[in-house]
């Protein structure tokens, strides 16, 4: 039964990528960045409005790194959050603004002191994933005894998928499934095959949004309510899930394939190393009949 006192926890993972952001402000300068930030605001502050005790996490994922804009490391419950938050006196609910502010702050630093280093230009959106999951699982272990929580995360997924994650993907995807947290994915750009497996496995919501701008609005209609909440409206209708997987050698989205028998790594061609963990596969042959060896011919 769902006390008053039970626990929803929301993740936002923003994807940050900053060759992505880049080129988006030259395309469509009225969406930027900051303004993605602004609709993830809205967002958390609207949930952590909502009960007392929802909680709210903000993840951004960069190309190699992942940071917690909220809540981070400066900050811990309880703290005023600095002078130019309590002191506002707007009368606005000084959680929010003491989030809002951090997030801000947060993004500055990431977006300022991470530089996209050699040619890796991902979003490491699996190991962004991963964060979630165990800042939930920390958060699980610090309940009380009589507390409950229902987790999930929520991505706003930006740039091209990336098929060498792939592995790591579905591993997040499969833990989130066994702890009942559930994916959602908001997708700004091209459809990402990883989230609809991810959605459609967690029992999420998949949403490529038509218009950019009005990203706010989808994120507060569609995926602001919960699970519960959800049963009671007319979504969007459920995206067609691809199900394929890309191959690891060349990143082509294939049918049948030959897979590993070891770590599961897909290939589209017949290889008799696997690329992935170097396993030489024991392969039968046809019987070939060995050549006599020579005898080396004394000289006499
Ligand atoms: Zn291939
Ligand atoms: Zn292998």
């Amino acid at each position: 039964m769902a006390s008053e006192d039970d626990v929803s926890l929301l993740v936002i993972v923003v994807d940050v990528n900053p060759i992505w952001w880049g080129q988006q402000a030259q395309r469509e300068p009225e969406f930027t960045l900051s303004k993605c930030l602004d609709a993830v605001m809205v967002v958390g502050n609207s949930h952590m409005a909502m009960t007392r005790t929802n909680k709210l996490a903000v993840i951004a994922s960069h190309c190699q790194d992942s940071h917690f804009l909220f809540p981070s490391k400066s900050w811990r419950a309880g703290d005023s959050g600095g002078d130019d938050a309590s002191s506002s006196g707007d009368g606005k609910y000084e959680l929010l603004s003491v989030a809002n502010n951090l997030i801000a702050e947060e993004i500055r630093n990431v977006m300022s002191k991470t530089e996209v280093r050699g040619n890796s230009t991902d979003t490491l959106l699996a190991g962004s994933l991963a964060k979630a999951l165990c800042y939930i699982h920390r958060v699980s272990k610090e309940l009380d005894v009589a507390q409950e929580m229902k987790s999930r995360i929520l991505v706003i997924k930006a740039a091209e998928d990336c098929a060498l994650q792939y592995m790591n993907f579905m591993n997040v995807i499969f833990a989130a499934q066994k702890q009942n947290i559930l994916i959602d994915a908001c997708v700004l750009d091209s459809d990402s095959g990883l989230l609809q497996q991810a959605c459609d496995i967690t029992g999420g919501l998949y949403l490529k949004i038509p218009q950019k701008i009005a990203l706010a609005q989808y994120l507060l209609w569609v995926f602001l309510p919960d699970l519960e909440q959800r049963s009671q409206l007319v979504l969007p209708p459920p995206a067609h899930v691809d199900y394929r997987a890309a191959c690891f050698c060349h990143r082509n989205l294939i049918e049948i394939g030959y897979v590993c028998s070891v770590c599961l790594s897909i290939f589209c061609n017949f290889s008799p190393i696997c690329t992935t963990c170097e396993t030489a596969f024991k392969i039968q042959l046809p019987q070939m009949v060995k050549p006599k060896k020579k005898k080396l011919k004394q000289p006499t």
